[in-house]
């Protein structure tokens, strides 16, 4: 199957058809790798009812597919974090989605006698479960923040995710990761009057936990992260901005979750501190592995860092953290953005399954977010993201590179497998095979 037939037919035609082309990749993994790259609309009754459960929190970037001012029902507050869709015509196991809000997208959840059903192109595909809204969101800090603001949970629960910079010192076209709207989602969300902290305190951070801690809750990682520091914040470097985070919440509650931090590939003492202050999961991020794509769509990590240099700093950070704890997430698809990135679905597998088996080979296992163009980034502008087909066979690539290199499975992402996953911006732990 080809990407140029794929796009003569309707949307669930194409599910289906790769369905048959691919047996051994699981129909909801397609269907949710779709919903990742094409976003979803919401009816007004829908919409109504998914507003009394957990709600997006827009926890770094935006990763919906209009800017909050082309929402007409304020989806924006409404919608919730992530969906869970189970049962339906196709026998659906259960699978955790991540909401990218697209009105004009064909997926729409509808209400049918108060339940939510997703469909598309009218037909049902499965029904969608939402997860109730921790106590804690509704709570604030002394100072008014909410806890949704400071310290929100995803991958249904799971994590944590700590933003503690919602900006990037990478400015601008000439230096911003181009498919990455941080900076321009910042604005728009103060501009619509959320509250969203820019930097977050160390106390800040210990406060809300404290109360996350106090209120039974279930999740089991936390994540601290935020912009590149190319300079200076606070008049700390990177490292020192980013490390007393995890040494603050290690030191009250050793261990009591896995600790994992995304912050741009560091030298092997900077690394070394991380893992030091308790650190256990480390995520240099790659983006792209193409080095031609990686100069022109992370141009800012490319002219102050470097690849080659970006490539050194994750094989030494293995030396640290032992390689299978350390985890460069990839943007799966951006590889084929226009103007420059691959025409061909074969062109681009191959050339991210060769960074796949460079760096499994040494151990380290990348992993993906699905690519959502963004229309506040560089690249998502032009919303052609990459045909379907290319996420189903670069999710078949990873697994059986995996399984190649007999990798165990990622720490820090809960259990792997269809029905059990709950990382929800990439299937890839979807196609992990469950532990036994
Ligand atoms: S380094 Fe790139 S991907 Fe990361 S926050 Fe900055 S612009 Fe976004």
């Amino acid at each position: 199957m080809n990407a140029d037939k794929s796009m003569q037919q309707s949307t669930i035609q194409c599910v289906n058809a790769l369905a048959d082309a691919y047996p051994d990749i699981p129909v909801e993994v397609i269907f949710k790798e779709d919903l990742l790259r094409q976003g979803m609309a919401w009816s007004p009754e829908a919409l109504e009812i998914a507003a009394e459960f957990k709600r997006k929190a827009y926890f770094i970037c935006s990763f919906d597919m209009v800017p909050i001012s082309e929402m007409g029902q304020r989806e924006n507050l409404r919608a919730p974090e992530e969906v869970r869709l189970t049962g339906g015509p196709y026998h659906f196991r259960p699978v955790i989605v991540s909401v990218r809000l697209n009105p004009a997208s064909l997926y729409r959840v509808e209400s049918d006698s108060g339940c939510l059903v997703l469909k598309v192109d009218g037909e049902t595909v499965a029904v969608v479960e939402l997860q109730k809204s921790p106590e804690y969101y509704e709570r604030k800090l002394a100072s008014g923040k909410p806890i949704a603001d400071i310290a929100p949970t995803i991958e249904w629960g799971y994590l944590l995710y700590l933003t503690t910079f919602r900006l990037c010192q990478y400015f601008g076209a000439q230096e911003e990761c181009q498919f990455c709207d941080i900076n321009e989602n910042y604005r728009q969300q103060k501009k619509s009057g959320r509250p969203y902290t820019p930097i977050k305190t160390v106390e800040e951070i210990v406060e809300a936990l404290e109360i996350i801690v106090s209120s039974n809750d279930e999740s089991k990682a936390y994540t601290v992260t935020g912009g590149s520091i190319t300079g200076f914040l606070e008049d700390k470097s990177e490292v020192d901005f980013y490390v007393r985070y995890p040494e603050a919440i290690e030191k009250r509650w050793p261990r009591r979750w896995i600790s994992k931090v995304v912050v741009q590939a560091l030298p092997k003492d900077e690394v070394q501190r991380l893992y030091d202050a308790g650190v256990q999961v480390y995520h240099p991020n790659f983006e792209i592995w193409d080095q031609r794509l990686f100069e022109l769509y992370c141009p800012g990590k490319a002219r102050y860092i470097g690849r080659d240099e970006w490539i050194r700093r994750i094989l030494d950070s293995a030396s640290v953290f032992g390689a299978d704890k350390v985890i460069p997430n990839f943007v799966a698809g951006v590889e084929m953005a226009p103007p420059a990135g691959f025409s061909s679905v074969e062109g681009a597998i191959a050339s991210t399954s060769e960074g796949l088996e460079f760096f499994m080979s040494h151990g380290i296992s990348p992993r993906f977010t699905t690519w959502c163009p963004e229309p506040l980034s560089v690249l998502g502008k032009d919303q052609r993201g990459a045909p379907l087909e290319y996420h189903v066979r670069l999710l078949r690539a990873y697994r059986d590179m995996r399984a190649k290199y007999r990798l165990p499975a990622p720490i820090g992402y809960g259990e792997p497998g269809l029905g059990k996953a709950v990382f929800s911006v990439s299937s890839f732990m979807d196609v992990i095979p469950p532990l036994c």
